[in-house]
């Protein structure tokens, strides 16, 4: 472990013996050595933490570990949850690297855990290029403004889900979302104004239909929500809970508030049909809210009638 790293215990709830144990923890250069190698292999952030699991698993006995970035939202559990654990705060001088526990049915001595301490500075440097690697693929797939995913995140969604939705013959629907009279916003307030509305709104949505992965920007001022095992009656309830709060949200514009509204078109998809048709289907409905005023949900007539057949 380079000095300027710190592995930094949080709390040693396993209360570790201070004297000696009879069976001290001897850490071998040889296997230190393998492990820096082998954790040269992946940039897979799971794949890390089992090749560093085995390895310690040689020298001290763990049952299971616990990896946690909240800043990151990332959860990772490999083995089992046991009553004794250790937690170390993983931080470099220019990086917060998150948290690891490992925990076991048995109390870790003081000399077990000064090994695995000792071996937690081999896992710094992977795990910074693992969590720089993981950011750069999200960065890939989301749009930059908004925080909503990409065409490309949306692309491979979609296919996943009607995947899902034949295999498991599981509905899912479809939610198109167009903010009303945006282009008024950026004639009215400028462009940078446009800009800040639309990701207020995308955070919005993100927040309220709690499927953060599955809110995609379609076009410049238009959404795609798309509802993995939820079927016209539950998707409608989604799009109207979407709209109200967008209709209650304000938006701050110097001393004044700006209100926006937005219209939504949903479709379920049918088996046997394709990607195309069920986004055709909820464009359509998405226009016929807007011909009936915006500031509305409707459903696609031709999914509402099959889906309930
Ligand atoms: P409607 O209620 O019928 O949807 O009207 P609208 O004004 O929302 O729709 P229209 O399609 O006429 O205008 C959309 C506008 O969105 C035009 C375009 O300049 C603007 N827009 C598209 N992408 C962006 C963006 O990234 N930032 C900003 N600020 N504006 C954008
Ligand atoms: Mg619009
Ligand atoms: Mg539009």
């Amino acid at each position: 472990m380079q000095e300027s790293n710190q592995v930094t215990p949080l709390q040693v709830r396993s209360n570790p013996t201070r004297k000696a144990t009879r069976l001290a923890v001897q850490e071998d250069p040889a296997l230190r050595h393998k492990l820096i190698h082998e954790l040269q292999t992946t940039l897979d952030l799971r794949e890390l933490l089992e090749i560093f699991l085995k390895h310690l698993n040689r020298q001290v006995p763990i049952g299971g570990l616990h990896y946690r970035h909240p800043a990151r939202a990332i959860q990772l559990h490999l083995g089992n949850d046991n009553l004794h654990h250790c937690d170390y705060r993983l931080i470099t001088p220019r990086d917060n690297l998150g948290e690891i526990r490992f925990n076991r049915t048995r109390r870790f001595s003081e000399t077990e855990l000064a090994c695995i301490e000792s071996l937690l500075g081999t896992l710094i440097h992977p795990l910074h290029n693992g969590l720089r690697y993981k950011d750069a693929l999200q960065a890939a797939l989301q749009d930059p403004l908004t925080g909503a995913g990409n065409r490309v995140a949306m692309d491979t969604a979609v296919r996943r889900e009607l995947q899902m939705a034949n295999r498991y013959r599981q509905p899912l629907s479809l939610v198109m979302i167009d903010i009303d009279h945006f282009k008024h916003i950026n004639d009215t307030y400028g462009h940078a104004m446009g800009d800040e509305v639309l990701h207020e709104v995308a955070q919005t949505l993100m927040r309220v239909a709690r499927t953060t992965d599955m809110l995609f920007r379609y076009g410049g001022e238009e959404f795609a929500l798309l509802l993995s095992n939820t079927n016209l009656e539950g998707a409608a309830n989604i799009a109207e809970r979407l709209r109200e709060t967008l209709e209650t949200l304000e938006i701050e514009q110097g001393n004044q508030k700006l209100a926006i509204t937005a219209s939504f078109g949903l479709a379920q998809y049918l088996p046997a049909t394709q990607a195309k048709d069920l986004f055709s289907q909820a464009d359509r409905a998405l226009y016929e809210a807007k011909r009936r005023g915006r500031n509305c949900v409707v459903t696609a007539p031709e999914t509402e009638a099959q889906a309930s057949a």
